[in-house]
């Protein structure tokens, strides 16, 4: 029998269900290999091993009896932004690094309801403020395609968890990039659903107007299984959609003959050869499969990151007020009085990263700034969506580049930020339009994976999947397992 942990989490599934294996063999089998191979990722804040064998073993006898949710018996690692009830939960900060969860995230409580089986809680940056898990009070993530580079962020611990083998799934989050980038990084299938197409109940805010929660996994097919489950109405977040969500797994075989994909002309202009070379290998492959290519053009799409960069510190500036030393989190020692608790606690506990755009947002909000900055951005922004709005009146996808560059070096660009903001450069507009995006690996570059975008229209969830699983029926780049983690 293959080892277990080279399989999809499709295939594990089928597994499960024929009684090959049970749901606590595979969690002991991604237990053990949690124990020998973390301990040099640093990928997971916190492992949940008692509690995984008892939902395994819940797990297999809902599957003997018949009665077992579509997940059951799946192990699943959860970023450390999601809620989860009884379990320290740090959003990878020292703010949280004391609060344990009194519920569950509504994705982390329909998961367990399908059956999935949690094994830990995934490191990564910190409160999702960033783009190589560097800024985690946790210590960064290594990328297991080598160990001296950064897996991407903020969703690196997830990425790490999926591609060193130590989960079949983990779920991320996307503000600006986090869940595309590290897939791109690492070598995995990375899906950010429309904005309102997974509840935001329970996980710790950034940037609310972003947010956005989805998978990391090996294939579009994995990712299709689970976003089924996690998807869905809920009253508990405001912005969550009421729309039916769709058997994804039913959509996948649908013939890519006659799709019309866009290429983002903004997005080759100055791309580096050799990804632009990938890209152009990914596009034939499609052609192949009877696709056609026309070239768009979104001319106010440069403007993406400025353009986040005023709208994301702005929320965040709001929704970081929370922790004040109060109610959640870190509290100072001694405090003299309330305002010295207040600026002691929130110095201490906050990182050097979220307090830059702590500040950076509480800047563009004043009252002397807020029509020169915020205000603006929002204005662009809208200019940014009407421009997608118009590339999908005439293509059904939108293809590119996930990333400028391969994984880099830790540390290379600490000490920079706008060069770390530009990490994301090709991500952010897919957020502040709200759309659905995808990372897949198409390749690699002195044995770094590459990864190619795909970009749909809202709601164009069944699509992108589709389009995705396509692509990796006629390839193998998913299939790629790094050194000493096969
Ligand atoms: N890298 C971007 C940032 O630092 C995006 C982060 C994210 O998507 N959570 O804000």
């Amino acid at each position: 029998m293959t080892e277990l942990h080279r399989l999809t989490l499709a295939e594990l599934n089928e597994g499960l269900r024929a009684r090959r294996f049970s749901s606590v063999e595979l969690t002991k089998h991604f237990l053990a290999r949690i124990e020998r191979l973390n301990p040099a990722l640093n990928a997971l804040i916190t492992v949940t091993g008692d509690q995984a064998l008892a939902a395994a073993q819940r797990a297999d006898q809902q599957l003997a009896s018949g009665e077992a949710g579509a997940l059951a018996g799946l192990p699943l690692v959860h970023k450390d932004i999601f809620c989860t009830d009884g379990v320290l939960t740090t959003c990878g900060s020292r703010m949280l690094s004391n609060f344990v969860a009194p519920y569950d995230a509504t994705i982390v409580e329909r998961l367990s309801q399908a059956g999935v089986v949690m094994l830990g809680k995934a490191n990564m940056d910190e409160f999702a403020m960033g783009s190589s898990n560097e800024t985690s009070y946790y210590g960064p993530v290594k990328n297991p395609w080598d160990l001296k580079k950064v897996p991407g962020g903020s969703s690196g611990g997830s990425a790490a968890v999926v591609a060193g083998r130590l989960a079949p799934v983990a779920t991320a989050t996307d503000t600006g990039g986090s869940i595309r980038q590290p897939a791109a990084l690492t070598g995995l299938t990375g899906l950010k659903p429309t904005y309102g197409r997974v509840s935001r109940y329970g996980m710790i805010a950034f940037a609310s107007s972003l947010d956005q929660a989805g998978t990391l996994t090996f294939t579009a097919k994995d990712a299709a299984l689970v976003l089924r489950d996690m998807a869905g109405f809920d009253p508990r977040d405001s912005t969550s959609v009421d729309t039916p969500v769709p058997d994804y797994v039913a959509a996948l075989d649908q013939p890519l003959a006659g799709l019309k994909i866009g290429l983002l002309k903004e997005f080759f202009e100055g791309l580096e050869a050799a990804t632009a070379q990938l890209i152009r290998e990914a596009l034939q492959v499609y052609e192949r499969l009877g696709a056609k290519l026309i070239e768009v053009s979104l001319p106010n799409l440069p403007l993406s990151v400025p353009t986040y960069y005023v709208v994301a510190p702005a929320e965040c500036s709001s929704n970081l007020s929370r922790f004040d030393g109060v109610r959640f989190g870190h509290r100072c020692e001694n405090p003299k009085d309330l305002l010295d608790l207040y600026k002691r606690s929130r110095g201490e506990g906050f990182g050097a990263e979220v307090k830059r755009r702590i500040m950076t947002g509480t800047y563009v909000l004043s009252a002397g700034y807020y029509d020169a900055y915020y205000l603006r951005a929002q204005k662009v922004r809208r200019l940014i969506t009407d421009d997608f709005a118009r590339a999908f009146q005439q293509v059904d996808v939108l293809m590119g580049p996930t990333s400028p560059t391969t994984a880099f070096d830790i540390g290379a660009k600490v000490d920079d930020p706008i060069t770390m903001y530009l990490n994301d450069i090709y991500t952010i507009g897919a957020n502040l339009a709200g759309l659905p995006a995808m990372s897949i690996p198409c390749g690699s570059i002195g044995g770094l994976p590459v990864g190619l975008q795909i970009i749909g229209p809202h709601f164009g969830e069944a699509k992108l999947l589709n389009v995705a699983h396509g692509y990796q029926n006629e390839t193998l780049w998913h299939r790629d397992i790094p050194k000493g983690y096969e």
